[in-house]
């Protein structure tokens, strides 16, 4: 959990920088009625949010994965090497917060008794 507060004289700010197509979809972000839902009015609170919501997701360093293995002798390139957090899993094979494999945990019947079996829980799909 990160908890940053920021008081608008206290505050030194730098910039940096970001490619400016993806800063106008932050600008046109803070326009929506959903972005005042959710206290943004202009692309710096919008970036901003968005810095805070990474480092709170991917942050938490200390959070040790279960590690789950299974192996598909029949196609060794189907068998599953997972890192499940309490958030998200990264695929060992492919680097990936979802690919084919992640795909596999989730939507696989064998593999959802294994889990079951094995009382891994799997974060739910965002
Ligand atoms: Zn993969």
């Amino acid at each position: 959990m990160i908890v940053m507060v920021l008081t608008e004289n206290k505050t030194s700010y730098s910039a940096v920088q970001i490619p400016s197509d993806l800063l106008k979809l932050l600008d046109d972000f803070a326009k929506t009625p959903q972005a005042k839902k959710l206290g943004v009015t202009n692309k710096s609170q919008a970036a901003k949010k968005a810095a805070l919501e990474f480092l709170e997701k991917y942050s938490q360093t200390e959070e040790k994965p279960t590690r789950f293995i299974l192996p598909n002798l029949e196609e060794p390139e189907e068998s599953l090497d997972l890192d499940i957090y309490e958030k998200t899993v990264i695929c060992n094979k492919c680097n990936l917060e979802s690919c084919k494999h992640t795909d596999t945990l989730y939507k696989d019947k064998y593999v959802k008794m294994v889990l079951i079996n094995s009382k891994i829980k799997i974060p739910k799909i965002k």
